[in-house]
């Protein structure tokens, strides 16, 4: 078999930090799993700007279509806000998103034991929760034509269009079927078939796919706007939800925060199964460059790990292995250590970006003891 590829992008700000703790804990699995990867490393984001004019070159857009999977850092940060909107660094970022086109996006929501008391609903309603939103995300209202802002007689008019085309909600509905299988089997489908008729579309064809090809997962539906209510209620009724690109923007966000802290939050963008069955996948922390924390080692290295986990189940097959990683930070949380954005109720030890990193490999290596 051949080593499966990884495209590393470290990015701006932190990028570049959380990332050199990914890397040691990519080499802890050549050492100590026979777990190797083919690792290459470039440049996206103001990093591209500053070294080559651009924020995502051709060859490095290339290198990304041809990886397995890709793994990014952050990009963005003061020094490009008066740039061309074209070259700013979040373009670079958008640019591997859609060429690559990735439409589903997972963003997990977990919450670890030892930082249930960080989340704003109670311990009980949160403690050991895990699931994930798939969120439709090359389509729908944020694309969809005709738009704009237009004047009828004397006052102006904003239009947006959601618009859903059969195959769109039939490939997303696919990505959460299959997540499910490798999870608690689950899936719940969240649009507003009482008032849209793209949510009556979306529907038909989700319970299609179903019906044909995925019967062995539960399927329910939901309207968005209870999903949302019952995500506060009690979010451990769900497995996987799957919803389209406006409602999949909220409800991810509002499932974030029963989780605690940004530094905490991993995320991944599949697309369309590649020619050796793996789809084109990005992982990235959900977080940003903290530009007001770069470069002074207090950076959570953890969404950035966690994102590596999810490449392992997602992209890898390593399932088991991303539970490894998971349980690892588990144990490291629950031992008190502490980077600066967790320091909350409980007090725990400081650490700084790095002490993270190699307790999270400590943790690792006691795992296989
Ligand atoms: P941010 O996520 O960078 O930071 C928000 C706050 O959370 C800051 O106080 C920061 O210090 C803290 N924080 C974020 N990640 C952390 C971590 N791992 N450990 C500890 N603390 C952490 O969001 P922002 O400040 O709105 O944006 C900063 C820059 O990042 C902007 O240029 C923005 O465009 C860019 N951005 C990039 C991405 C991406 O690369 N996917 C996402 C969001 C924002």
């Amino acid at each position: 078999m051949t080593t499966p590829s990884l495209l590393i992008l470290p990015g701006d700000g932190i990028g570049p930090e959380v990332m050199a703790e990914v890397r040691k804990v990519i080499a802890w699995f050549g050492d100590h799993r026979g777990l190797s990867f083919d690792v290459s490393e470039d440049l996206v984001g103001g990093a591209a700007y500053d070294a080559h004019g651009t924020p995502l070159t051709d060859e490095t857009m290339a290198k990304a279509q041809d990886a397995d999977a890709v793994l990014l850092g952050a990009v963005g940060g003061p020094k490009y806000d008066d740039l061309d909107f074209s070259l700013k660094p979040e373009r670079g970022l958008l640019r591997l998103r859609k060429e690559m086109d990735l439409y589903a996006n997972l963003r997990p929501a977990q919450c670890f034991d030892a930082l249930a008391d960080f989340s704003s609903l109670k311990r009980d309603v949160v403690a050991g929760l895990d699931i994930v939103i798939v969120r439709e995300l090359t389509s729908g209202i944020y694309f969809g034509e005709p738009r704009g802002i237009i004047t009828e007689g004397n006052e102006r008019v904003g239009i947006n269009t959601q618009r859903y085309t059969e195959s769109e909600i039939d490939r997303v509905a696919r990505s959460a079927f299959e997540l499910a299988r490798r999870r608690g089997n689950k899936v719940c489908s969240m649009e507003k078939a009482n008032v849209m008729e793209s949510g009556v579309l979306w529907r038909e064809v989700v319970q299609k796919v179903h019906d044909e090809d995925y019967a062995d997962v539960e399927l329910s539906h939901m309207y968005a706007d209870a999903g949302a209510m019952q995500l506060c209620r009690w979010p451990k009724q769900f497995d996987v939800i799957v919803t389209d690109n406006l409602f999949g923007d909220m409800l991810s966000d509002a499932a974030a925060m029963l989780t605690g802290s940004l530094g905490m939050l991993p995320s991944a963008s599949l697309g369309a199964p590649m020619s050796n069955g793996r789809p084109k996948a990005l992982y990235e922390p959900v977080h940003g460059s903290a530009p007001d924390i770069a470069g002074q080692g207090k950076a959570n290295p953890i969404a950035c790990i966690l994102s590596f986990a999810m490449a392992l189940r997602y992209s890898f097959d390593q399932g088991d292995e991303a539970t490894r990683v998971e349980t690892a930070v588990e144990t490291v949380l629950a031992n008190g250590l502490r980077t600066g954005d967790l320091m909350g109720p409980d007090g725990g030890t400081p650490v700084n970006t790095d002490q993270m990193g190699d307790a999270v490999i400590e943790a690792l290596t006691a795992s296989t003891a």
